[in-house]
C-alpha cells in the first residue's frame, strides 16, 4: 500500500497532461448545438438545442467509460472510476462541472469550459493512470442562468438547499409549465423541494470558470484560485418627495427626491472605493433610478433606486450598508422627503476552507508564479456546492473582461492551462479529503 502511494504522488507530479486539441474540439462541437436565429451560441434551458447539447455531453461520457444518470432536478452526472475499487457505492464523489446553458446571445466558454474542462481532466487523469480515493463526476448543474421562469441555479439550488418551492413547478413560461419544462430535459419534478444531497456527501466541489471580468488581464495573470464569492446586501428605496414647478419652487421650499438620490450615488461611489483598497472585492453600486414624473421642468416627485453592496468581508458589507442607510436618511431628513426600504436582502458571501485554497492557489502557482487569489463577483452554482462541500472554483482570463455576449474569448492557451490547473487541483485536493 505505501509504495503503491508513493507511485501515485510520482505519477501526479510528473504525467498529468491535458490535451488542448481535444478540449478545443470538444467546446467547438457544442458551440455548433445552438439555438437556430440566435446571435452568439444560444442554448437556454429548456430548448431542444440545449436537451440536444446534454444528449451530446451525456453520450461523450459514456463513450469515456462513464456511467451517467440525472438527478430529480435534470442535473447531469458522468461518474469515473479511478479507485481500483470494484464497489465505489459507500465512497463519496468529488465533483468537477459547471453548466452548458446560456444566455441568450451568449458566448461559447461560460459554463461550457468547466463541463468540458471536467470532462478533459477526467480522460487525462485515467491516461495518466492516476488513482484517486474518491469516484470523479463530472456535473453539468441544470439552469444556471436565470430564465423566464425567474430562477437562477436551479439545477444546484435544487441539489443543495431547500430552497427550491414545489409551487415553482407550475409557474409556465410560453405555455410550458416548469413541471414539464425540467420533466422534458429528463428530471422528476414531482420530487423536488427536498435537498437531493446532504451536508457531507460530496468530498470536494471544484469549478473551473472564465473570469467574466477583466481583473486577470489587467494584472496579466493567466490563473486564480477564487478566495470565494462576494456576499451582497440590496434593497428597494422608495423615495417620496413632492412634485413641483422647476421655474417657480424656490430651492428652500423644495421636497427633491431625486437630490437625495445623487448624494447617495456619491456616498456609495466614494464607501466602495475606499472599502476595495482592502482587496476583498468590495463595489457599491446604483444601477437603476425609476423616476416619476421624469420631466425636465419637474422637480422629481417619486423616485424608486435599487442600491446594492457586495464584498467577500460581510463586516466590509455590513459597513457599506450602514453608510447607505446613514446617508439617505440624512438626505432625506434634510429635505423632507419620505423613505420607504423594500426587499432587503443580506445574502452570505461563500469561501471555500483555507486548506483548499491553499492546496489549489500552489497548483496555479506552479504554472504561473504571478497566479492570484481573487474574490468572484458574480454567482455561480459553486454559492450552492459550497453548502454541501468543500467548494471552489478556478479562473482564467476573459479578454476585455467580456462574457454574457459572443465576443466573449479566452485564448486556446489559457482554457488549456485551466483544464491542467484542474486537472492538477483534482489529484491534490483528493489526497487532503
Ligand atoms: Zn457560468
Amino acid at each position: 500500500m505505501t509504495s503503491f502511494k508513493y507511485f501515485n504522488i510520482f505519477i501526479t507530479m510528473h504525467h498529468v497532461k491535458i490535451n488542448q486539441q481535444r478540449l478545443m474540439d470538444d467546446l467547438m462541437a457544442l458551440a455548433q448545438i445552438t439555438e437556430p436565429n440566435t446571435a452568439g451560441w444560444t442554448r437556454r434551458f429548456p430548448s431542444e438545442a440545449y436537451q440536444r447539447g446534454r444528449q451530446w455531453l451525456r453520450a461523450k461520457m459514456e463513450a469515456e467509460g462513464m456511467t451517467t444518470h440525472l438527478d430529480a432536478v435534470g442535473n447531469l452526472f458522468g461518474t469515473l472510476n479511478l479507485t481500483g475499487q470494484d464497489d465505489i457505492s459507500t465512497l463519496k464523489p468529488i465533483h468537477v462541472g459547471s453548466h452548458t446553458d446560456t444566455v441568450m446571445a451568449a458566448g461559447r466558454f461560460d459554463g461550457m469550459l468547466g463541463v468540458l474542462g471536467g470532462l478533459e481532466t477526467a480522460r487525462a487523469l485515467r491516461e495518466a493512470g492516476i488513482v484517486l480515493k474518491h469516484p470523479l463526476v463530472v456535473s453539468d448543474y441544470l439552469s444556471e442562468e436565470a430564465t423566464d421562469y425567474a430562477i437562477a441555479c436551479m439545477g444546484s439550488l435544487a441539489m443543495c438547499t431547500s430552497d427550491f418551492k414545489p409551487e415553482w413547478l407550475d409557474r409556465s413560461v410560453r405555455g410550458i409549465t416548469l413541471r414539464q419544462a425540467i420533466s422534458d430535459m429528463g428530471g422528476q419534478p414531482d420530487q423536488l423541494g427536498q435537498p437531493l444531497v446532504k451536508a457531507g456527501d460530496i468530498a470536494a466541489s471544484l469549478e473551473l470558470h472564465i473570469e467574466q471580468g477583466p481583473v486577470l488581464e489587467a494584472r496579466n495573470v493567466r490563473l486564480a484560485a477564487v478566495s470565494g464569492i462576494v456576499g451582497i446586501r440590496r434593497a428597494i428605496f422608495e423615495l417620496t418627495g413632492k412634485a413641483n414647478h422647476a421655474g417657480g419652487t424656490p430651492m428652500n421650499l423644495r421636497q427633491d427626491a431625486l437630490a437625495v438620490v445623487g448624494r447617495l450615488i456619491c456616498a456609495i461611489e466614494d464607501v466602495a472605493r475606499k472599502m476595495a483598497e482592502k482587496g476583498n472585492g468590495a463595489v457599491g453600486t446604483i444601477g437603476k433610478i425609476d423616476i416619476v414624473p421624469n420631466q425636465a421642468n419637474v422637480i422629481a416627485g417619486k423616485v424608486t433606486i435599487y442600491p446594492e453592496v457586495r464584498s467577500l468581508d460581510m463586516q466590509e458589507v455590513d459597513a457599506m450598508w450602514q453608510v447607505v442607510l446613514d446617508t439617505v436618511n440624512a438626505a432625506c431628513a434634510e429635505r423632507q422627503v419620505g423613505l420607504k426600504i423594500a426587499n432587503a436582502t443580506r445574502m452570505d458571501s461563500v469561501v471555500p476552507p483555507a486548506w483548499m485554497h491553499e492546496t489549489v492557489m500552489a497548483v496555479c502557482r506552479n504554472h504561473d508564479p504571478q497566479a492570484i487569489a481573487t474574490p468572484s463577483g458574480a454567482g455561480h452554482d459553486s454559492n450552492y456546492l459550497a453548502l454541501v462541500a468543500p467548494a471552489i472554483m478556478i479562473f482564467v482570463p476573459s479578454v476585455d473582461g467580456r462574457s454574457h455576449a459572443p465576443e466573449e474569448y479566452t485564448s486556446p492557451e489559457d482554457l488549456a492551462l485551466g483544464v491542467q490547473a484542474l486537472a492538477e487541483a483534482v489529484v491534490a485536493v483528493d489526497k487532503r479529503v
